[in-house]
């Protein structure tokens, strides 16, 4: 499976086969049964925290997509929260770490291949300060940890990361840091 979202032989709702298409990147319908199912773009949170080198911490992610590769500390955002509630609960399941100082930064697309599906996603993201900087993995996302030098657009291009709304963040974020 390629990410093309063809995934449904038989229709979920009338159980027809082969009538359900995948419609301009958005939803599947049937042709059967009129059955629409809005593939939504999803919502997620990443957030940069510096150490006091000002270098930042990225999770080398354990599990796929993109196992191996580095990634902000972030995930999706669940049903009835608010990113900024979504930002704490992630790297505090991520990496353990208390935040303070939370603040939005930017929002960019990217594309989330899980499995079979591929999913459109919105990424905000914020920066934040962990009084107490010393990250341990808590929920099996993370397979370790990286501190990385942030300097200049050639560190975020040399970066192995799992994301490119990551390297994007990491440019608005360095330009932020230089006004
Ligand atoms: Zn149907």
């Amino acid at each position: 499976m390629t990410g093309d979202n063809q995934n449904f032989l038989y229709c979920p709702e009338c159980g027809q086969k082969n009538t359900v298409t995948y419609v301009n990147r958005r939803h599947w319908v049937c042709s059967s049964c009129g059955f629409n199912l809005y593939n939504n773009v999803a919502a997620a949170v990443g957030v940069i925290i510096p150490d006091e080198a000002g270098r930042a911490l990225f999770i080398r992610r354990a599990k796929e997509p993109r196992a191996g590769f580095l990634a902000l500390p972030g995930g999706f955002i669940d049903p009835g929260e608010r990113a900024e509630e979504a930002a704490l609960r992630e790297c505090a399941e991520e990496t353990a770490l208390a935040l303070t100082d939370l603040r939005y930064l930017a929002s960019f697309p990217n594309i989330y291949v899980y499995k079979t599906v591929t999913y459109s996603t919105c990424d905000i993201f914020f920066t934040a300060r962990a009084e107490d900087f010393s990250p341990r993995a808590a929920d099996g996302e993370a397979a370790g940890f990286a501190l990385e030098s942030v300097r200049t657009r050639e560190d975020i291009a040399a970066l192995p990361l799992a994301f490119p709304s990551a390297a994007r963040a990491l440019e608005a974020w360095l330009a932020s840091l230089s006004k």
